[in-house]
């Protein structure tokens, strides 16, 4: 093998001395009391170099539920050094492939981080059984191939899988509390995403503070009356002025089957305009608008994807990016933004 180069030898320097820092890495065990929420996936299905799949670890008293998992979410985890033995449970919005892509990596993660006795929980509406078992099947094989590999002790096959936790918001109603442990409360509420029936969001209610998460919604009154007075409120966006865009590109292109899908896509997402609309109606503190569609690849489309979005609503809006953390501590009332994106992958 020839000498390495001096780029080499200080590349190998240097994550020698990283490393043992990554590996221990747990921010979690220092966050303060309260209800953190850490966005991993901002984006939508198109894809896009500055955001993943739609994923949210909501983080309470040191356990993390994550709401949806899309693809990469296992990758901005690690990013964010989001330790995967901390998941408690998965709760699923709804069944589109951009929410539920990156399941079976998040779930593999969990696994073989801290030897898990149990399966991975994953919650959600009725149909969650469905992707559930569909998951474990494709992924069997490799769950035998690495208790075998690894040894049962390291690899456990009884905590290989995903259990199904399906339930179902009653007829004539539009919220169930869905969990309450540990002095969290999560409530699961319809929104509003025709034709997928039934379309979730989630309301956490922890140490005095709240987030809600609306799932990919439409502006929906069930949304609105579910998260009065929350402190915090991720909402989907989109903007029909870059949408169309991309579909009139899409279309001179001759492309249109393409043309066709993006022109669906505008009635059943809110707007930025819609989502600050329901931010003030609930009378939340402060709103972060994810799901972001089309992609930004130029910070100048930031403002023209938000539109007059702060003159709907006079509290806090965000714009939310992969890695950012939304703090809610107890025994306080507004809601801090930071980011757990390191320098280093994995950090
Ligand atoms: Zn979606
Ligand atoms: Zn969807």
């Amino acid at each position: 093998m020839p000498p390495h180069s001096l780029r080499s030898r200080l590349a190998l320097a240097a994550i020698k001395r990283a490393l043992p820092s990554l590996v221990s890495a747990d921010p979690v065990a220092r966050l303060a009391e309260g209800l953190h929420v850490a966005v991993v996936g901002s984006g939508s299905p198109l894809p896009d170099r500055k955001r993943g799949n739609p994923c949210v670890a909501v983080i309470a008293g040191g356990r993390v539920f994550v709401v949806d998992a899309g693809e990469r979410s296992a990758e901005t985890m690690s990013r964010m050094q989001l330790a995967p033995s901390r998941i408690a449970a998965v709760l699923l919005t709804h069944f589109h492939s951009d929410h539920i892509g990156g399941l079976p990596t998040v779930n593999l993660q969990r696994w073989v981080a801290d030897a898990a006795q149990t399966p991975l929980r994953v919650l959600g509406p009725t149909g969650v059984e469905r992707v559930v078992a569909g998951f474990n099947e494709a992924y069997e094989l490799d769950r035998g191939y690495r208790t075998a590999h690894h040894g049962p002790e390291v690899a456990p096959p009884s905590g290989a899988g995903m259990v199904a936790e399906p339930f179902s918001i009653p007829a004539g109603e539009d919220a169930k509390v869905v969990l309450d442990e540990d002095g969290l409360k999560v409530t699961a509420f319809t929104v509003e995403h025709p034709p997928i029936e039934p379309a979730l969001g989630y309301r956490f209610d922890y140490r005095g503070r709240s987030a809600v998460i609306s799932g990919d919604t439409i502006y929906a009154p069930s949304l609105i009356r579910v998260a009065r007075g929350a402190d915090l409120l991720l909402h989907d966006a989109l903007s029909p002025e870059l949408l169309k865009l991309v579909e009139d590109a899409a279309g001179r292109a001759g492309l249109d089957m393409r043309r066709r899908i993006l022109a669906d896509v505008p009635d059943y997402h809110a707007t930025a305009p819609q989502a600050a609309d329901a931010a003030r109606e609930a009378g939340v503190g402060a709103l972060a608008i994810t799901h972001v569609i089309p992609p930004l690849p130029l910070k100048g489309l930031e403002a023209i994807f938000l539109g007059d979005a702060r003159e709907h609503f006079a509290g806090e809006l965000w714009l939310a990016r992969d890695g950012d953390l939304y703090s809610l501590h107890s025994g306080q009332t507004g809601v801090v933004r930071s980011s757990m994106m390191g320098r280093w992958p994995g950090r």
